[in-house]
């Protein structure tokens, strides 16, 4: 295993971001849009598409591009950017680019909401930035879907400290029993505790019940990595489970720890179907999975045409997905399968990979979850002032590393190349006033 890369994840370096212009469906789509605006009340329905529409025609209706329900430009945006610029500017903004989609963090790491809400302390203001960037968006056609981070909520970690999920640890320190991370910043909490998968939803219902959000988003839907969880209750349920904690704590211990550690050991038992590793990985992925499936059902019991969806890691859409299983639990054929859409935040820069992979993350995606799968790209220009305190209470410590306008220019343009439908971009507040003007239509 790749340490540096296992040290950026702890941090939770990967936000969604996104979304690209597409040449097929774009052209008809751009067809249909045009079409509807000026043909639609003389002819009294759309015509099916196929010539497109000459270039002058659309500069005479100040129609630069469209896209269809199933292409994605998106982005992801935190609160602090509506309470800096304002709702009505940075949808404004949004409309002016063509974004049609807007993931709006809700409830970050932290565990505080952008809302007032009965459940929960507000965030940095007592505004309610959600009802604020809702309608900015809504009367200018840009759907917003109200996104929450999952695995880690420091105002349920303070209330519940027994929540809190336990190292393996290092083999000394096993005889003094699981242990809680003790950084403050860490408060990741047991998926197999009841009380915070009910807070967790009751969240989400609360934001269902109150506002005309288009969907739920899914972040962080999955393990920070190999190293939890150990407390009592996952023991239990090893035990269970007919599972030797012991030995997979042993493993853990060869692959991170050992003075002469494999960093493939963990990995390889796992691709060689040791009995207690992969009955360890896969309850862990069940956890995840029923997590999934409980938000959908609340989900759709509101209203079947509200949206599920989730950021996920990018190693699972590998061929080979071994390390992300093994870390993160998060299965895209059996999670991914469970929401209307997937975008895997693969912020190549970040990872030392090409643009090509970020199409080829997203095609492997779509194939193992059987669900369309948009392109979470990485758009960071610029630090936004305060925002490595922001950073913490939403998404980590560790940033993606900055790319120039052409290379974000680039890497959406590989993406539509490869036929994606859609791209998400990480995220608002860190593209600069060139990344705008050079994203592609
Ligand atoms: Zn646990």
């Amino acid at each position: 295993m790749n340490f540096s890369r296992f040290q950026i994840l702890l941090g939770h370096a990967w936000r969604p971001g996104g979304c690209g212009g597409f040449p097929l469906g774009r052209h008809s789509s751009r067809w249909l849009a045009w079409t509807a605006l000026l043909l639609l009340p003389l002819l009294g329905k759309a015509a099916g598409g196929g010539t497109a529409v000459p270039p002058a025609a659309q500069a005479a209706a100040g129609e630069k591009t469209a896209f269809s329900a199933e292409e994605t430009r998106g982005v992801w945006m935190w609160s602090s950017d509506v309470r800096q610029e304002g709702a009505e500017a940075a949808a404004e903004r949004l409309s002016r680019y063509h974004i049609n989609k807007v993931y709006f963090l809700v409830k970050g790491l932290s565990g505080r909401v952008c809302y007032p809400s009965k459940l929960v302390p507000a965030g940095r203001s007592d505004r309610d930035e959600l009802k604020e960037i809702l309608e900015a968006c809504h009367k200018r056609h840009i759907e917003v879907h109200a996104w929450f981070i999952f695995h880690s909520d420091g105002v349920w970690a303070r209330s519940h400290p027994e929540d809190v999920m336990c190292l393996a640890g290092k083999r000394g320190a096993w005889d003094q029993g699981p242990q809680p991370a003790k950084d403050a910043q860490t408060a990741h909490i047991c998926p197999l505790s009841e009380d915070y998968r009910a807070h967790f939803k009751g969240l989400i219902q609360e934001v269902l019940d109150r506002y005309p959000v288009d969907g739920i988003h899914l972040d962080c839907i999955r393990y920070t990595d190999m190293l939890y969880c150990f407390c009592p209750r996952h023991q239990a349920l090893a035990a269970t489970n007919g599972i030797d904690v012991a030995k997979v704590r042993e493993a853990i211990y060869k692959t991170l720890y050992s003075p002469k550690k494999n960093s493939e050991y963990y990995f390889d038992l796992y691709r060689a179907g040791d009995r207690d590793v992969t009955g360890w990985v896969h309850m862990r992925e069940g956890e995840i999975d029923r997590m999934v499936k409980e938000v959908r059902a609340l989900v759709k019991t509101k209203s079947p045409s509200l949206v599920l969806s989730a950021a996920f890691m990018p190693e699972g859409g590998e061929l080979d997905d071994a390390y992300a299983l093994c870390h993160y639990a998060q299965n895209y054929a059996t999670a991914g399968s469970l929401l209307d859409y997937i975008l895997p935040m693969s912020y190549h820069k970040t990872y030392g990979k090409s643009p090509a992979w970020v199409a080829q993350i997203a095609q492997n995606a779509g194939q193992k979850s059987h669900r369309p799968v948009y392109s979470g790209i990485q758009a960071y220009g610029k630090d936004s002032p305060g925002m490595e305190r922001e950073a913490k209470d939403n998404a980590g410590r560790a940033m993606p590393k900055n790319l120039s306008p052409q290379e974000l220019r680039e890497t959406i343009l590989a993406v539509e190349k490869q036929g994606i439908k859609g791209f998400v971009l990480f995220r608002y507040g860190s593209l600069t006033d060139q990344m705008w003007e050079d994203l592609p239509l």
